[in-house]
């Protein structure tokens, strides 16, 4: 694989220094509410502006975006505003579509992202364009996948290029909507240091209490930039209405937070920094699966209350122990630490289910 070339974007009278702020809706949902935000957001300071046309939806019946008539608002806010403007596509035809409209900036979303024929069918629609394209990682924590996509809009001739750190999927229930596993974004910029990454602290966040939070991280981190849903009327908003913020409370944000001195950003970070940022990661991993864990001990201790079975089953917790241990082993692990560690636990959930059933004859 040859090296990948990336260019500043070249948007007329946008200079690409960090931090690269892009804000706008979730998605367009009716020209006055795609008007109403980007002239507040105008006001605000804001150049690059968002706004989902054609939107991938879990369930089906949810509000899949506007689709194509949305586009002549994202002109008028252009026209208007003089802000450059962005969307998601996701098939050859939205490419089309949103370059017969003049839409300066394309990003590919997580769950495409996540499939090669569709990455690759918009590498072909993009031959012969030159517009910035940012690639959002996949859904799944699979840092190549994320690499082959990029490679494949590069590929396609696209220089303008940057990727978008908007988390991952995850079993256990997290704070998090997507978990964001920095060390994924750390590696992806170990692999290709000239690519721009910009952090979505929207959709990694999921509410609005952990964006602050979230955008200082990747600002600690040396990233550089944010993505950052904003809608006028966020509790309204026909998408992601949690997560959302109006205009002035991005400004709000964007001022609180601290950003690196560049000449300290760009002392590399050690090996030993990696290192570190990894093991915090697993442990707010493992306080997370701690937590499901005993969460389910105490709708186990609820269950036995209320057929009457005794916590303590000695056959279950010897089989528990039992099988923890030759697991561990064929993983390497010391199993008398393991031993340690699910007796620990053990214990634990054994005093999480007499909590419960405690309560329950106080209740009674
Ligand atoms: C979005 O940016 O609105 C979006 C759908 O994001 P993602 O692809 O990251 O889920
Ligand atoms: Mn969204």
């Amino acid at each position: 694989m040859k090296n990948i070339e990336v260019k500043p974007w070249a948007l007329q009278g946008f200079d690409m220094k960090k931090p690269i702020i892009i804000a706008g809706p979730c998605s367009a949902e009716t020209e006055e509410q795609t008007l109403t935000t980007a002239r507040q957001l105008a006001a605000q300071g804001i150049k690059l502006f968002r706004a989902g046309i054609w939107k991938p939806r879990t369930r089906p019946g949810a509000f899949e975006g506007v689709g194509t008539a949305g586009l002549p608002w994202l002109q008028k806010v252009k026209k208007e505003t003089g802000m450059f403007v962005g969307t998601e596509v996701a098939s050859a035809q939205h490419v089309f579509e949103a370059l017969k409209y003049g839409i300066d900036i394309i990003w590919v979303g997580a769950r495409t992202t996540a499939n090669p024929f569709a990455v690759q069918e918009i590498a072909d629609a993009l031959k012969g364009a030159d517009i910035p394209v940012l690639v959002k990682n996949p859904i799944n924590p699979d840092i190549d996948l994320w690499i082959g996509a990029i490679e494949r809009i590069s590929q396609a001739g696209i220089t303008q290029l940057a990727a978008i750190h908007r988390g991952f999927s995850t079993y256990a229930q997290t704070e998090y909507r997507n978990h964001p596993q920095w060390l994924i974004p750390m590696e992806l910029r170990r692999r290709m240091p000239q690519i721009p990454i910009i952090t979505d602290p929207s959709h990694i966040s999921g509410k609005r209490s952990l964006l602050q939070e979230v955008s200082q991280q990747a600002m600690d981190l040396n990233f550089d930039g944010l993505i950052i849903e904003s809608h006028c009327n966020p509790d309204k908003a026909w998408s992601d209405a949690k997560q959302q913020i109006n205009p002035e409370e991005l400004q709000m944000l964007l001022k609180s937070l601290t950003y690196r001195n560049p000449s300290i950003a760009n002392v590399p970070r050690t090996l030993l920094d990696d290192l570190r940022t990894r093991i915090d990661d697993i442990d707010n991993q493992l306080i997370d699966l701690l937590r499901d864990r005993m969460n389910i001990s105490r709708q186990i201790g609820v269950y036995k209350q209320e057929n009457n079975i005794t916590i303590l089953q000695s056959r279950r917790y010897n089989e528990i122990i039992r099988d923890r241990n030759e697991k561990a082993e064929k993983k390497g692990l010391n199993p008398e630490f393991v031993s340690r560690v699910f007796e620990s636990i053990h214990e634990e959930s054994v005093l999480q289910q007499s909590i419960v059933m405690n309560k329950k004859q106080v209740n009674h």
